[in-house]
């Protein structure tokens, strides 16, 4: 089959679980047009496209851009040239809801989702990456439990002063935060394994091995459509 349109990834990841730092990686590697829809609104809007009018009001008032909005900025997106060989979608979709509105414009469009490669790490681990930042009370100096710890735990390196956490970097507020994230992701994940398209790969190792695995579940699936 034909389709009129590139090859659709979606990337699912829990944050925390390195999805942007990968979705770089194999839109390199891949000649994908990498697609954040954070970063598509913010184009929009400078661009001051009909859409990104549209979804600064939105914005602008604090609102959720409907999903109807963040379609059709997709669809504007999957027409420029460098999406001609297909897209790496990062951050969208979010709920089932939405998953299902993108296989109902991408079959339009003859097109579909081809694979959805899922970054999997365990919930204490998201937590721990997500919550082990501390800084510094004389200088605000960051530091993290596992990327960059102190010299001295709770102690700057640069000043000697008391290292704390913000409440937002604390465990138990990562993780309130986590919980209703993942809510949604498993949904999706459920989702698209559901149409057989999800590929589980274990995201507790470091960027390298997990970038090797995430290629070599979408290029088979991506390879049968040319
Ligand atoms: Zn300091």
């Amino acid at each position: 089959m034909t389709a009129s349109i590139g090859r659709v990834v979606v990337l699912l990841g829990a944050p925390g679980a390195g999805k942007g730092t990968q979705a770089q990686i194999l839109s390199e590697r891949l000649g994908l047009a990498h697609v954040a829809t954070g970063d598509l609104f913010r184009a929009a809007v400078r661009d001051e496209t009909p859409l990104g009018v549209v979804a600064k009001g939105y914005m602008d008032r604090g609102e959720l851009v409907p999903d109807a909005v963040t379609i059709e900025m997709l669809l504007e997106r999957l027409g420029q040239p460098d999406a001609a060989a297909g897209i790496l979608l990062d951050g969208f979709p979010r709920n089932t809801a939405q998953a299902e509105v993108l296989d109902k414009v991408l079959a339009d469009k003859g097109g579909r989702v081809d694979v959805a490669p899922y970054i999997e790490v365990p919930e204490a681990d998201l937590v721990a990456r997500l919550g082990g930042r501390w800084i510094c009370r004389a200088g605000g100096h960051p530091y993290h439990d596992q990327t960059k710890p102190p010299k001295t735990p709770g102690v700057c390196d640069i000043d000697g002063s008391e290292l704390y956490q913000r409440t937002d970097d604390r465990p138990a507020t990562v993780q309130a935060r986590l919980r209703q994230q993942l809510g949604a992701l498993d949904a999706v994940v459920n989702y698209y394994r559901s149409r057989g398209v999800l590929r589980t790969v274990d995201g507790r190792r470091s960027i390298e091995p997990v970038a090797d695995d995430l290629l070599a579940a979408i290029a088979p699936a991506t390879g049968r459509r040319n």
